[in-house]
């Protein structure tokens, strides 16, 4: 056995991540000779094994590891972040976007709207037609969903550092990861583990090919694009939220920055009697976006979201004086980074002619929103199909992948990256990783007419739209 990192940077990779657990604990702890009593030798936390591991613990984390462990899977959820929710929590990403309105997303949403509703709750819509939730209340309704099912043992503050893998034939086959914990290495070993990172940095230890900005138009016929390859991905945007604090104030009418750099969902869209009535006072904000050269280095993201915090400091002060507070996401939201390639890459012409693949997972409808690329208005969207093969990496097995790293071109990640289609997408990796895992066969060896039977008795593909 072997830990595996991406082929692509093996030494740089491997170097970092078993350095983590190959430097002595007493070259990690500095001068302070109190700490070397309090830093036990690695090893302090026991090599653990499951069916199925969900690096991940976001909106396509979280049902993944829901349905897996219904599914009868022992299953480990691992998230690097001290809570679980991903972007709604961490980057405030405030609705559910996208198609059908099915499965555990709904679920979710109607718990929200009953327990964290906002604005009039007679329709428990938004005059502006969208349904907005604090962060605060996916957290809740999230954490209570995974601690309701007593197969999820839950890893929070460890990120997944390496993974385990064999070579069998021409493939390498993940068995666990490596987790960093308090100052210590862990490994988690199961037959199937879901990448589930937003960020596809698993698949990527895992040395599993990866796409990274935008293709050529002519690389997948796609309808819109770049003649050229470049390495270009969606703009990042800094979310926050604007709070009333002081009694009757009343949210600065005409509040915008730059048009381009700066808008806010909801109250530019209501007029003074609006703005004057709401008793909530709570706005949510799609503040300032920038561009990022790469969103899979995490110190370029933070240095993004420095400069975009500076950049805001005129519009706080505005909100301030004008008797608002202002809650700031704790990450940068970056809406792009890798796209793992897998058996099948969806196309922007399979999203717009509404698709359905035989091994059709997941439902997914949602217009081509690619911030930061000029595309048409008004091309009418459809419901289309998500192919099992698109969770499958090439050359991999005992890996999925879940959420919007799942293999899709640029144009066609722009659709079902959002929400309630990565909720879906997560559903049916965390099914199909159940379904390989318990019955001891690869993650190619389902047969996807079971597998879309399950995904149908778990109410996947019914849409209970309200
Ligand atoms: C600014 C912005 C606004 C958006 N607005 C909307 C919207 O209004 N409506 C909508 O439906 N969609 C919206 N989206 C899109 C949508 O929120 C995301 O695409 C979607 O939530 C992604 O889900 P995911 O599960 O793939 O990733 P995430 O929800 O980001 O989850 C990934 C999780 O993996 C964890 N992780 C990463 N690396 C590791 C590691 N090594 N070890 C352990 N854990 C790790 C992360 O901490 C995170 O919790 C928006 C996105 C952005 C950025």
């Amino acid at each position: 056995m072997r830990i595996s990192m991406g082929r692509r940077s093996f030494l740089k990779k491997a170097t970092v991540a078993v350095a983590v657990g190959a430097v002595s604990p007493t070259l990690l702890m500095g001068k302070d000779s109190k700490s070397k009593k309090t830093s036990a030798k690695n090893g302090k936390y026991p090599s653990l094994e499951f069916d199925v591991i969900v690096v991940g613990a976001g909106t396509g984390g979280i049902p993944a590891a829901i349905r897996a462990a219904q599914a009868g899977a022992k299953v480990a959820l691992v998230e690097e972040d001290m809570q679980v929710g991903g972007a709604p929590v961490d980057m405030f990403v405030p609705t559910l976007f996208g198609r059908p309105k099915v499965g555990l997303a709904l679920d979710l949403e109607e718990e929200l709207l009953r327990d964290h509703g906002l604005y009039n709750w007679d329709s428990g819509t938004d005059p502006v037609g969208w349904r907005f939730f604090l962060p605060a209340a996916y957290l809740q309704l999230l954490s209570r969903n995974i601690r309701a099912e007593k197969n999820i043992t839950l890893f929070t503050g460890t990120p997944a550092i390496g993974v385990w893998a064999e070579h069998k034939g021409n493939r390498d086959v993940v068995k666990g990861i490596r987790i960093f914990r308090n100052g210590e290495i862990q490994d988690l070993y199961a037959k199937v583990t879901i990448d589930a990172t937003g960020t596809g940095v698993v698949a990527a230890m895992a040395g599993c090919e990866y796409m990274y900005g935008s293709e050529a138009k002519s690389d997948f016929n796609e309808p819109y694009g770049f003649d050229t390859a470049n390495n270009k991905v969606q703009l990042c945007t800094q979310m926050f939220i604007s709070q009333r604090i002081k009694k009757d104030a009343i949210f600065p009418i005409g509040f915008k920055g730059s048009a381009a750099e700066d808008g806010y969902i909801g109250a530019n869209r209501l007029g003074k009697e609006e703005l004057e009535r709401r008793a909530t006072g709570i706005f949510f904000h799609w503040g300032q976006s920038v561009e990022v050269e790469d969103t899979t280095d995490p110190i370029q993201v933070s240095e993004a979201q420095r400069n975009c915090l500076e950049m805001y400091k005129d519009r706080f002060a505005q909100l301030h004086a004008a008797g608002f507070g202002i809650h700031i996401a704790p990450r940068l939201g970056v809406r792009e980074c890798r796209r793992i390639k897998g058996e099948y890459v969806l196309t922007a012409s399979n999203v717009l002619e509404g698709l359905f693949p035989d091994d059709t997972v997941a439902h997914a409808q949602y217009y081509l929103d690619c911030w930061g690329m000029e595309l048409p208005k008004g091309v009418p969207e459809k419901l289309y199909g998500i192919p099992y093969r698109s969770l499958v990496p090439t050359n991999t097995d005992g890996l999925l992948t879940a959420g919007r790293v799942i293999s899709g071109t640029r144009l066609a990640h722009s659709s079902y990256r959002v929400q309630r289609c990565c909720s879906n997408i997560g559903e049916a990796a965390g099914t199909a990783a159940a379904m390989a895992s318990l019955a001891s066969t690869g993650v190619r060896d389902i047969e996807p007419p079971k597998l879309i039977a399950q995904l149908e008795t778990n109410g996947l593909f019914s849409a209970r739209e309200k």
